[in-house]
């Protein structure tokens, strides 16, 4: 007899040439577009959505190379295809964040997006939608408050 919770509930994702995937046993907690220079640069894209999954449920399997760009957080990429999946910022171990277009499938929906960050480095041809958002030049203000360090190295490299 099976019960109920038998089947684990999962959110799974992939790069794009399906070299690289990864699976989270719980759900996302949250979604940010990301606006900053560096999410524009490697994606070619306005901004990255990410989503913040608790580090602890997330494993990934595959060539993922890790890419220090700055000192406080790294990106993780399909050494094959080149696909953006992670985010992991120093000061927050606790939290892994997931590029959103990587889900393949997740048995807990996605979270709707939250805020809007480093909305000033936003390209200039690109319309956010009005959606009522929070929007943050920045960081928002829990980051800045808990890292005031991290938020002035940043700022450092968006100069
Ligand atoms: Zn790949
Ligand atoms: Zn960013």
């Amino acid at each position: 007899m099976s019960t109920s919770n038998n089947q684990e509930k999962n959110l799974t994702g992939s790069c794009a040439c399906g070299s690289c995937t990864y699976t989270s046993t719980s759900p996302a907690t949250h979604l940010d577009y990301c606006y900053c220079i560096q999410c524009q640069r490697i994606s070619g894209a306005p901004f990255i959505a990410w989503m913040g999954v608790p580090r602890s449920t997330l494993t990934f399997s595959g060539p993922i190379v890790h890419v220090h760009l700055s000192k406080i957080a790294t990106r993780g990429f399909c050494e094959k295809c080149g696909a953006g999946l992670s985010l992991q910022y120093e000061c927050y171990p606790e939290k892994t964040h997931v590029a959103a277009g990587t889900v393949v499938r997740s048995d807990f929906g996605i979270p709707e997006v939250g805020i809007h960050i480093f909305v000033k480095s936003r390209p200039a041809w690109h319309r956010i939608a009005e959606d009522g958002v929070p929007r943050y030049e920045e960081f928002d203000e829990e980051f800045e408050e808990r890292f005031p360090e991290v938020v002035k190295e940043l700022r450092k490299l968006a100069e």
